[in-house]
């Protein structure tokens, strides 16, 4: 059986695992590193990334972390989980886990739409829009060439695309909260990269 950890050191892990048991998968709390043993995938919740980093530092998770995404694990941060796998977050007092090639500045939408939701054009789960709810959301300022994007909002001055669900390799985020809404299309598509690096790293 597939199993998810989901860090819950604070934040909305709850709502996570209520999704993922929906599908069927196994779901299990992390908050030391020998709960890192043995998982398929990671769930990095959303939450208030600073508490996050202090936490982990305290429990003794950054380095067990950082393995466990070198080992090439899949990994989704939705929100305060986005910022703590960006490579750069400029103004987080903490070092992040590096595991995503994106710049995030921290509650950066404007100051009337820190918290709004919208309906989002995500090819990669089909036609139907994704209703995405954003509550102090992290701006994805900067994206390397590995990094795909799966989803933009358009900034209404100057006309661009902000990224807001972004994927390199078996790494995704979303700087919106999927778990909090009953659209599980994105924990379906996170395991599906999960079952993908388990396929392939599996023995012929
Ligand atoms: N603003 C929070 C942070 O900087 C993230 C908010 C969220 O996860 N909803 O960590």
């Amino acid at each position: 059986m597939t199993t998810i950890g989901v860090l819950a050191l604070q934040g909305d892990f709850i709502e996570h695992e209520a999704a993922l048991r929906r599908l069927g998968v196994d779901a299990r709390e992390v908050r030391t590193p020998e709960e890192l043993r043995g998982l398929d995938g990671l769930i990095i919740p959303g939450g208030e990334s600073t508490t996050f980093c202090r936490l982990m530092a305290d429990f003794a998770l950054y380095e067990p972390l950082r393995a466990l995404l070198a080992a090439g694990v899949p990994a989704w941060g939705t929100c305060a989980g986005m910022i703590v796998l960006a490579c750069q977050a400029p103004g987080l007092d903490f070092p992040t886990l590096e595991a995503l090639d994106i710049e995030v500045l921290r509650n950066a939408y404007g100051r009337q739409v820190q918290s709004f939701e919208a309906d989002l054009d995500v090819p990669a789960l089909g036609e139907q829009p994704f209703h995405a709810v954003f509550i102090r959301a992290p701006v994805v300022a900067g994206a390397g060439p590995g990094v795909e994007v799966l989803a933009g909002v358009r900034d209404e001055r100057s006309g661009r695309e902000t990224p807001v669900a972004v994927r390199q390799g078996c790494v995704l985020a979303t700087s919106f909260h999927p778990e909090l809404t009953d659209d599980t299309r994105f924990h379906q598509y996170f395991l599906e990269i999960v079952r993908g690096a388990g396929r392939a790293s599996s023995p012929k």
